[in-house]
């Protein structure tokens, strides 16, 4: 980190991070594509404070989600899932379904009358 600050190195960790909360590997190698010499240490050790990803990583996250797919490409792997009955909102709605890319963790909701099979696809094509 020659030509940069502790703190300049900090804060573009955290931007390329902040993305979608990109291992500390990938930040790493999105940096050095930009020309930052940020050793991957640095990148780890700083990615170690981020909330959110800590919470993917509890124990007792991992226990459940043991034998979870996953994929380095966008859309490859998604997590789908609803949430409900809740209590019936505009037009019928009753549940929220879920979809988190596995790469990226972006996420995208959607609102549906049913929590079945074709509400799922419906889902899927909408995010
Ligand atoms: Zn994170």
């Amino acid at each position: 980190m020659e030509h940069i600050s502790q703190q300049e190195a900090t804060d573009l960790v955290w931007k390329e991070h902040e993305v979608a909360h990109l291992g500390a590997w990938k930040v790493f190698k999105a940096l050095g594509r930009k020309g930052y010499k940020i050793p991957y240490s640095f990148v780890r050790m700083t990615l170690k404070g981020c909330e959110i990803c800590a919470k993917f990583r509890e124990e007792k996250m991992r226990d459940q989600w043991h034998s979870l797919l996953y994929s380095d490409e966008p859309g490859g792997v998604v997590y789908v899932d609803f949430t409900g009955p809740l209590l019936p909102g505009c037009g019928g709605v009753k549940y929220i379904q879920c979809i988190v890319d596995s790469a990226t963790r972006v996420a995208h909701a959607t609102k549906h009358k049913t929590a079945d099979a074709m509400a799922a696809i419906k889902g899927l094509d909408q995010g």
